[in-house]
């Protein structure tokens, strides 16, 4: 049985990957910050008791991600899927205040730290698993070239920093087999992505997870939206 490692599993496109590997037949351990609160995810555990496991992670939490790393040290992690993020400044446009400053170092602790984090926690149990992946879910706001919009200061930097993190990963990693990747995911109808976006999380995370089941080493270091098209840095 695969095993997915899934980090804020507890809605939006964390819990549809959640869904979709569990009815595939993964084995998947499943992340949230408050288990207690994550009802549709514990739901969903319960209708797959023997596969699916609700874990406690707040990803910007490094003592939490040892825990974890401990408690689960027994486990080959077949895929990493560093999919928690957040937006802080979604809504707003512009230059934001001064006062933000607090809201951007979160931003990074979230969106990009915790990416290297993860993989150094969980690199030996991804290196010995069949699959050995690491997919970081980042963002076209993060490309560079694609950035015709301007503003959005926290969210963009943190995840062009994080496509740098996967970058490097995939060359560190690549010794020991492991694919490490960042993943464009659409833009979902989701919490983050509002009611307007184009696609549901269904579709979002049915394409994702057809372009990671493709993954080979040579496609260690990419960036791919959903839909398989490479996305330009
Ligand atoms: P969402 O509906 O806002 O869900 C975000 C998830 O991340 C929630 O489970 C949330 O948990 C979790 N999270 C936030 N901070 C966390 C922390 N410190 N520790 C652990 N979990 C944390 O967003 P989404 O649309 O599903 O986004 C998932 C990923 O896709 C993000 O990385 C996002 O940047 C990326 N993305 C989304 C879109 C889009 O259009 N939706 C587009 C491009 C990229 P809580 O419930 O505890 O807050």
């Amino acid at each position: 049985m695969k095993t997915a490692l899934i980090t804020g599993a507890n809605r939006g496109i964390g819990l549809e990957f959640a869904r979709q590997y569990a009815a595939e037949g993964w084995h998947v351990l499943a992340c949230a910050r408050h288990p207690e609160k994550a009802g549709e995810l514990q739901m969903l555990a319960n209708q797959h008791p023997e596969r699916m496991k609700v874990h406690a992670l707040d990803v910007a939490d490094h003592r939490q991600i040892d825990e974890l790393g401990r408690s689960l040290s027994g486990e080959s992690i077949d895929l990493l899927l560093n999919n928690a993020g957040i937006y802080a400044e979604a809504h707003r446009s512009g230059i934001f205040r001064s006062e933000d400053y607090e809201a951007w170092m979160r931003t990074f602790l979230v969106n990009t730290m915790a990416t290297l984090k993860m993989a150094q926690t969980f690199a030996s149990q991804i290196a010995r698993s069949s699959q050995k992946k690491i997919v970081t879910i980042s963002s076209k706001m993060g490309s560079i070239e694609d950035n015709d919009g301007g503003g959005s200061y926290m969210y963009r930097s943190s995840k062009a920093a994080v496509n740098m993190v996967v970058k490097s990963l995939s060359l560190d990693l690549k010794q020991s087999g492991v694919i490490a990747v960042v993943l464009h995911p659409g833009w979902v109808k989701t919490d983050m992505g509002g009611p307007n976006a184009l696609i549901s999380p269904v579709q979002s995370v049915s394409g994702m997870r057809q372009v990671i089941d493709r993954l080979t080493l040579k496609d260690s270091g990419s960036f791919i939206e959903y839909d398989g098209k490479p996305v330009p840095w």
